[in-house]
């Protein structure tokens, strides 16, 4: 079986002490490709260390909204710089973000949008982080309809029409580790999403699973969130690791198999 986790942060200290243990357990667990997401500048630089040093791990580049007030003139070209590493995958982690007062939402989207035309004018997918922001992400992405964009709304928090509105735009959707928690609604919402419309991701460290909830996640973990989906759809879990293994490839212009 094999599976890909198309959203973590590798690069972050939570994974100082066991780094390649990490990537060594995932592909133990049939994980061919891990997608480490930068979440700054800085970041951009580190992810990028990673690939070089991991066969199996990929990168995206990018700032998050949460770090859009930090950005000193020069960065979004140094990431435009990075992005041309031929393992960049992705623009990410970008978006909008109106829980955390971090930066104000105009800065937010002065950032989103420059992310997004970086990610058209390079021709990559762009991976959207969205809390408490559905509607003006939306309302961004409309704002640059003309662009030629593809890309994921990860750890997808929203509801059935929303999810509608998101594929009718040609995006893919991934659930983290909340799909599983015992009152989550998601799975509701999960059920719904087209299967060629379904990544699979952990965003660890964050957002671990059941049934390893209160450890630290780590991309080996995102199997559980295969067999989530696929008790779910009442298929194996082997069926929906091939279909969202593809989905992936499709979407990020990966082969099959481990580097
Ligand atoms: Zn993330």
């Amino acid at each position: 079986m094999e599976l890909v986790d198309t959203h973590c942060h590798l690069q972050f200290d939570a994974f100082d002490e066991d780094r390649d243990a990490v990537v060594e357990r995932a592909l133990e667990a049939g994980v061919s490709k891990i997608l480490t997401l930068a979440t700054d500048c800085e970041s951009s630089y580190r992810v990028l260390e990673l690939v070089e040093r991991y066969p199996s791990v990929y990168a995206a580049v990018g700032i998050h909204p949460t770090d859009a007030h930090k950005a000193q003139p020069g960065d979004v070209e140094k990431i435009a710089e990075l992005a041309k590493h031929p393992k960049v995958v992705a623009i990410g982690e970008i978006g909008l973000d109106l829980y955390w007062d971090t930066s104000t939402l105009d800065v937010q989207k002065d950032m989103f949008l420059q992310m997004l035309r970086l990610a058209a004018e390079r021709d990559l997918p762009v991976v959207i982080h969205n809390r408490r922001a559905g509607k003006e992400i939306l309302q961004v992405l409309d704002q640059v309809a003309g662009l030629p964009l593809r890309g994921v709304f990860h750890c997808f928090s929203e509801g059935k029409t929303y999810a509608d509105d998101v594929v009718r735009r040609g995006f893919y959707i991934s659930f983290t580790g909340n799909l599983t928690y015992r009152k989550s609604k998601l799975p509701d919402v999960a059920k719904h999403v087209p299967e060629e419309r379904l990544l699979l991701e952990t965003d660890s460290p964050f957002m671990t699973p059941v049934p390893m909830r209160g450890k630290r996640n780590e991309p080996a973990f995102v199997q559980y969130i295969a067999e989530k989906h696929a008790e779910l759809r009442d298929m194996d879990p082997a069926e929906i690791a091939r279909i969202t293994t593809e989905n992936a490839q499709a979407l990020f212009g990966w082969s099959s198999g481990t580097a």
